[in-house]
């Protein structure tokens, strides 16, 4: 097909623009060439808001922990035109920081801010389906604070945990049984990667979260610099 090509040239020249690498497959390559034409614009730069939990006056986890999960985001969301920037931090108080049931989780909604993705960092994150399991992460809507959703990490969270949990909170509730992409279980050797349905979900998801201005993109976008963005 005529329209197929044309992408895959993009795709080629923005690699070596970008200068990121990486082989993802079929379908992967397609996704990755929408991606990469993205990247050559200014990022989306969205706000985290980040609460980390205390226990006893003392943080669970130290700022290098989220800064380390946001930059590895960051790696990972490039070739999609998203970015993450941490606007702020909050201390979340002790009561928070051990979390093990479904209550627990929707107490946080009282906790959120609008305009903003909230990230909660936590001592412990107990699975709400097998008690006695702990999980690395998980997003959340809050059943007490209706509209509220945010991220939740664990302490024992791999680097790659939070940019999964930011990409169900970007419109990818479920998982992929693609080894190596981002909403996998199964870690591949490459960069985790997101397929061309899933990337239309987070454009998609994107969209309306900036249109009704539940999450507010931090600055403005090079290519966005239009006229009715002026202030009076
Ligand atoms: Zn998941």
């Amino acid at each position: 097909m005529r329209g197929v090509r044309r992408p895959v040239v993009i795709a080629a020249i923005a690699t070596i623009t970008v200068g990121t690498v990486g082989t993802v497959g079929t379908v992967g390559t397609v996704a990755w060439c929408s991606a990469a034409v993205h990247a050559q614009a200014a990022p989306t730069q969205l706000p985290l808001l980040v609460h980390t939990a205390q226990v006893a006056g003392r943080a669970v986890a130290p700022a290098e922990f989220i800064a380390d999960r946001i930059a590895r985001a960051n790696q990972i969301y490039a070739p999609y035109g998203v970015a993450f920037v941490a606007t702020g931090q909050r201390k979340l108080a002790d009561e928070h920081a051990r979390l093990v049931t479904r209550e627990d989780r929707d107490a946080l909604g009282g906790e959120v801010e609008r305009g903003v993705i909230d990230c909660f960092v936590v001592e412990s994150l107990g699975d709400v389906d097998e008690p006695g399991r702990v999980r690395r992460g998980v997003h959340w809507h809050s059943r007490t604070h209706p509209g509220a959703h945010f991220v939740i990490v664990s302490v024992i969270a791999g680097l790659d945990v939070l940019a999964h949990e930011l990409g169900h909170f970007l419109g990818n509730p479920g998982h992929s049984e693609t080894p190596g992409n981002l909403m996998s279980y199964q870690r591949g050797e490459e960069q985790p990667f997101l397929d061309a349905v899933q990337i239309g979900r987070l454009q998609r998801a994107l969209r309306g979260y900036l249109r009704r201005g539940e999450v507010r993109a931090v600055g403005t976008p090079r290519v966005a610099a239009a006229p009715t963005a002026r202030q009076r």
